[in-house]
């Protein structure tokens, strides 16, 4: 082993599995650190609490007054723990999350100085914005874009900072972040739910879009991590051998978390209980090394922030635990990649789940309602919905029969199946009393409130219906969920608009009561939608090839998928629903493109550099010393010489071919990536960069990985799969 890799060995050994204690209750910890409601109650004056509450509930303007009065109270309230700065807290569309930091303290005259925060910063900052992406939305000439105060997720305190949750806009109006859009989704989304809720419960005012995220990751020892240049600049490995053993006996899912492990998961718990992410679940996931954590669901948008809040808290805790934190979608080649479930659902102000079937008739034709649409809207815009999961890295496992697929279909279990078939058979027009009796008693009324123990869980499924809500699992664990929401809550949005639109059809001017009409549209839908309804195995052949008969679209690269993001469908959906401009869906597209070129094309220079800097001199200096011993060999044992040394000579032939192997692929590779360079284009360069510079990633690790089997263990570089993942 070399020195390196021991050295990195005997550290993360050294890291003491004694499991910390935990002095207080966590729900004396929860919100600790987080000017949500029960803290605006104490601090705010009635009049800025109304306004507060107003605006988070429904929408409403905050005025300049309250403004003021809320930043005064949380400056206060920072200042009483110790904070001294505040930032806008944004995610703009690099995937990271984005802050500046001001002191409160201000000089004032006579050479003193005070705390200050007014209602002015605290509504709107002007971050320099000219180095976040916006696909040329803003040229840096008018390098302006500006942060406002997002009221409906709640300031928190992170070490000595105050942050403030924001949504990052160009001067000229457009969305520069994850937020926005999403708002705006939410927004339209809670429009045509509570419309559609009238139906069946004239008191709903608000539907509220939920969201409970599952997040997948990887443990790796700091030092281990830290040794290889593929980890550090990639997030994954670009090389290495499987270590012999891997995830076949099944015995790291659900067993007992190592308390290296546990001790950094606790930290991070209580971190996660002070800034109120409720993190309730924490378990071993599939992989060696692989686990995940995921909250108690909550509004959608809260959910987006703290997830995003989880990934960059992840990342410090794990670092004072000597670990490494890998959110990467497949860091490992040959054990199981990492995702992020997003469990989503409507709920009513009236306290009602749209997506669990209810006690009455009644209740379970609205939950009919929301599940049949949600399906409709998911087979209408299967296309978009895998764009909007689409990245370098969730490719790893979209494209490459791994968890899920890259074909969108949805598992709803065999008795709403039966529902389904059920209904699809009503009667087209009126109803007779008696048919009418029949659903309401037979179909409608006959399904179980408890199909959450029911539904059998495929585990193959990219949307599957689980009970009481919708498991959107083919999200990658990198990603930020804003961008799937945007998306998954905007097609319902307009499906439910449409819905509406189609029953009132029916009913005002056909004249069928408003039941009959709901059952009449349902029925189409299910007929039209039926294709998306999948239950079977997802990662078979069969279904790829069941699939393109369907007409459902199967795009295995990032490339191929994005380009439902700007296609005429997309930019009239998202005009019409307000969520984005033609301008902001065109620049999304662009940003995403471009990520994807600069994401394949540092993974190409990494690898080339490991291969020829680190793999190739390794070799060469192995195979020197097996040309001295063959050479030796020849002097001793003369003319018997031949006998003796065939299986050095075939060693020496074999770590010949594999060098050559690699030089001649990065050579290759370093041709096709210029070549890439030079087109203008941005999307033929992607496909460039997808369909000529990534191919030549699998043979280079070929050869490495076969390397590392032949060459001597003492003097191989980076530190191997068995040592990162099997070290405890
Ligand atoms: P699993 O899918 O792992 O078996 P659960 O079914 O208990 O686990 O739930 C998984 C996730 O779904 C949790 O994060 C939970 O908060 C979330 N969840 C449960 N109900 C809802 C809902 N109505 N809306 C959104 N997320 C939900
Ligand atoms: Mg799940």
């Amino acid at each position: 082993m070399s020195i390196l890799r021991f050295h990195a060995i005997k550290e993360s050994l050294k890291n003491k599995p004694v499991l910390v204690e935990e002095k207080e209750r966590r729900s004396d910890l929860f919100g600790k650190n987080v000017f949500n409601e029960n803290t605006m109650r104490h601090y705010l004056t009635k009049d800025a609490f109304v306004g507060v509450m107003n605006a988070i509930q429904y929408g409403k303007k905050i005025d300049r007054n309250v403004a003021d009065q809320v930043a005064s109270s949380m400056k206060d309230w920072a200042l009483g723990k110790g904070v001294t700065h505040y930032t806008h807290w944004f995610q703009p569309l690099t995937g990271a999350t984005a802050e500046k930091h001001d002191a409160f303290f201000e000089t004032v005259s006579g050479g003193m100085a005070i705390e200050k925060f007014g209602g002015s910063q605290l509504v709107q900052q002007e971050p320099d914005a000219s180095s976040f992406p916006s696909g040329g939305i803003r040229n840096t000439f008018e390098a302006r874009g500006y942060t406002a105060w997002d009221p409906t997720s709640p300031a928190f305190i992170y070490g000595t900072t105050l942050c403030i949750p924001t949504i990052f806009v160009a001067y000229t109006g457009e969305a520069l972040d994850y937020k926005t859009p999403l708002l705006r989704a939410l927004h339209a989304v809670d429009d045509a739910a509570t419309a559609v809720c009238k139906y069946f419960d004239k008191n709903v005012k608000k539907v509220t879009s939920s969201l409970g995220w599952e997040q997948e990751y990887f443990l790796i020892d700091k030092l281990m991590a830290a040794s290889r240049p593929d980890i550090a600049l990639t997030g994954r490995t670009l090389l290495g051998h499987s270590a012999a053993k891997g995830q076949q006996l099944d015995d790291h899912y659900f067993g007992s978390i190592p308390n290296r492990a546990l001790n950094f998961m606790r930290e991070l718990e209580t971190e996660c209980m002070l800034l109120g992410i409720p993190v309730k679940t924490r378990h071993n996931e599939v992989a060696p090394n692989q686990f995940e954590v995921a909250p108690i669901f909550e509004e959608a948008n809260l959910a987006v922030d703290h997830n995003a809040l989880l990934m960059d808290i992840m990342g410090r805790v794990a670092s004072r635990h000597n670990f490494k934190v890998l959110l990467h979608e497949k860091p490992f080649a040959g054990v199981n990649g990492s995702g992020k479930h997003n469990n989503w659902s409507l709920s009513t102000d009236t306290g009602i789940n749209l997506l669990a079937p209810g006690k009455t008739p009644m209740s379970n034709l609205q939950f009919l309602t929301f599940f049949i649409n949600t399906i409709k809207a998911v087979h209408t815009h299967e296309a978009l919905l895998r764009a909007a999961i689409a990245s370098a890295s969730n490719d790893h496992r979209l494209g490459a029969n791994e968890a899920p697929p890259a074909i969108i279909s949805v598992f709803i279990g065999e008795q709403l199946t039966k529902v389904l078939e059920e209904l699809e058979g009503v009667t087209k027009g009126k109803l007779s009393p008696k048919e009418k009796t029949e659903l309401k008693l037979n179909v409608v009324g006959k399904i179980p409130d408890v199909l959450l123990d029911n539904t059998d869980r495929n585990r193959t499924s990219p949307f599957a219906f689980t009970g009481n809500k919708f498991e959107f699992r083919a999200v990658g664990s990198t990603a930020n969920c804003g961008n799937p929401m945007t998306v998954l809550n905007t097609i319902v949005a307009k499906q439910l608009k449409d819905f509406k639109k189609e029953v009132d059809i029916l009913v005002n001017k056909k004249d069928l009561k408003k039941d009959e009409a709901v059952f009449n549209v349902l029925r189409e839908y299910i007929k039209s939608s039926r294709d998306i309804l999948f239950e079977g195995n997802g990662y078979g052949e069969a279904w790829e090839k069941e699939a393109k008969k369907r007409g459902l679209s199967n795009n295995k690269t990032t490339p191929e998928a994005l380009k439902a993001r700007i296609s005429k469908e997309t930019i009239a959906l998202f005009e019409e629903m307000q969520v984005m401009s033609k301008i902001e869906t065109e620049a999304r597209y662009e940003i995403e493109v471009e990520a994807y070129i600069k994401h394949i094309q540092i993974e190409s220079r990494v690898l080339g550099d490991i291969a020829r800097n680190h793999i190739v001199p390794t070799a060469v200096r192995y195979q020197n010393i097996l040309v001295e011993n063959v050479k030796g060999l020849k002097e001793i044992f003369e003319e018997k010489y031949n006998s003796v040394s065939k299986e050095q000579i075939n060693l020496i032939e074999a770590i010949s071919k594999h060098i050559e192997g690699i030089n001649a692929n990065v050579t290759k590779m370093l041709e096709a990536r210029k070549k890439a360079n030079a087109i203008d284009d941005v999307e033929k360069k992607a496909y460039a960069y997808c369909n000529s510079v990534k191919p030549f990633f699998d043979d280079i690790r070929y050869h490495s990985d076969k390397l590392e089997l032949l060459v001597d263990d003492e003097i191989w570089p980076l530190t191997k799969y068995r040592e990162m993942l099997f070290t405890r």
